[in-house]
């Protein structure tokens, strides 16, 4: 006997890591399939993985149950109610065709009452549950099976004895099923972070995070341009060799750091135009700029020069580089290119180098356009 509810746990258990691992590969797609077709994956998945429960029953003395709860528990506290809900009908319309006198109870007390419960966790406890937190799952596996199987005590004769004969198996499954999903989950979660990490740092620079040069080239190389116009700019610090020898290379650190924010800035200020930050390499920039017209283009190219001239860059005190707390001001030099034609990117780059090192020899603190 025992070992047949045992035999049937695992089985149940095999389902619930299989939808685990179908859920985790579609989330991996997250990034790429619209997000109304992830969700309704996930409520697909979730609801036939249900299903299937229903037909891997676990019988004790003649009461067939099965472990149909933790998906559902775990998808309302995770997605919320837009996925939880048509789950639950889908689910409990199946269950309801396949009618018995159980069918009743199953929807209720296994199926409908413990979502509402979770849903109620999740709406009213927010911040507070974290559904990964061991004590967290304890109390959600806990109450949704007390929904469960209480009712047994009042509705089936010998109710008590009922209860406290299969408690053992039932609670335990429950948390035994609950735990190693939440171990699954939590591994995905971890790796998942992990991978988002390394993507973050093969792609940007750590410093100013914009695009490495690797990355900002891939991003360009091929692309199919939104306005008729798109440039290449490169832009450089002036000077700011001497910036580092005075006041230490912490503060350059800093220097560039506050000088991408401003560039960030101006980015959003012109968020109808198409903008690409790279950071080529030391303290020399490279950006892919589209827009409807020349002028605009201009006026962008200008907007970032003309900012960093306007800005006080903050000085920390540096024992090592003997300054005081202070400000300064800096400049930059820009060299525009126009981006004739994008299989040729490099002569864009190359022209544009060429344009920054034209402004540097007539004073820098401007802007040159290339011709053409
Ligand atoms: P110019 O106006 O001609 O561009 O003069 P410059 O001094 O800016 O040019 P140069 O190429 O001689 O010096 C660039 C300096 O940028 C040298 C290097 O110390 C500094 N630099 C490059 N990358 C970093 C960085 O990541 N952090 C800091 N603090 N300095 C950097
Ligand atoms: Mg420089
Ligand atoms: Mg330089």
């Amino acid at each position: 006997m025992i070992a047949i509810i045992i035999q049937s746990i695992l089985s149940n258990l095999a389902i619930i890591i299989l939808l685990h691992l179908s859920v985790e590969k579609l989330m991996n797609k997250r990034d790429k399939w619209p997000k109304l077709a992830i969700s309704t994956g996930m409520v697909a998945l979730v609801s036939v993985s249900v299903i299937l429960l229903f037909y891997l029953p676990i019988t004790f003395h003649g009461f067939w149950v099965d472990l149909r709860m933790i998906p559902l528990l775990f998808l309302t506290i995770r997605w919320g109610y837009k996925l939880a809900i048509p789950a639950l009908m889908i689910t409990a319309f199946w269950r309801f065709l396949m009618g018995g006198v159980g069918m009743v109870p199953g929807i209720i007390f296994g199926m409908a009452l413990p979502v509402l419960f979770a849903l109620m966790v999740r709406y009213v406890c927010k911040e507070k549950f974290r559904p990964e937190n061991s004590k967290s799952l304890f109390f959600l596996i806990t109450c949704g099976w007390l929904i469960s199987d209480v009712p047994i005590i009042f509705f089936v004769p010998n109710g008590l004895d009922v209860f406290l004969h299969i408690f053992p198996y039932r609670y335990g499954s429950f948390l035994f099923a609950g735990y190693t999903l939440n171990f699954f989950i939590r591994h995905a979660i971890k790796e998942d972070l992990l991978i988002k990490q390394l993507q973050y740092y093969a792609e940007r620079d750590p410093l100013t995070g914009f695009y490495n040069i690797r990355t900002f080239l891939k991003k360009i190389e091929g692309k199919k341009p939104k306005y008729r116009y798109s440039y290449i700019v490169m832009a450089d610090i002036d000077h700011f060799k001497q910036i580092n020898d005075t006041y230490g290379h912490l503060n350059g650190d800093e220097i560039l750091k506050r000088l991408s924010s401003i560039f960030r800035e101006v980015k959003a200020h012109f968020h109808e135009a198409e903008i690409i930050i790279g950071r080529y390499g030391g303290e020399e920039f490279i950006f892919y700029i589209a827009a409807g017209s020349r002028r605009h283009i201009s006026s962008i190219v200008s907007h970032f020069r003309e900012e960093v001239e306007k800005t006080y860059f903050f000085i920390k005190e540096s024992k090592c580089a003997k300054v005081k707390r202070s400000k300064i001001r800096l400049t930059i030099s820009l060299g525009v290119s126009p981006i004739n034609d994008p299989s040729r990117l490099m002569e864009a780059i190359d022209r544009a180098d060429q344009c920054l090192y034209k402004s540097k020899e007539n004073g820098r603190n401007q802007v040159h356009f290339a011709d053409g």
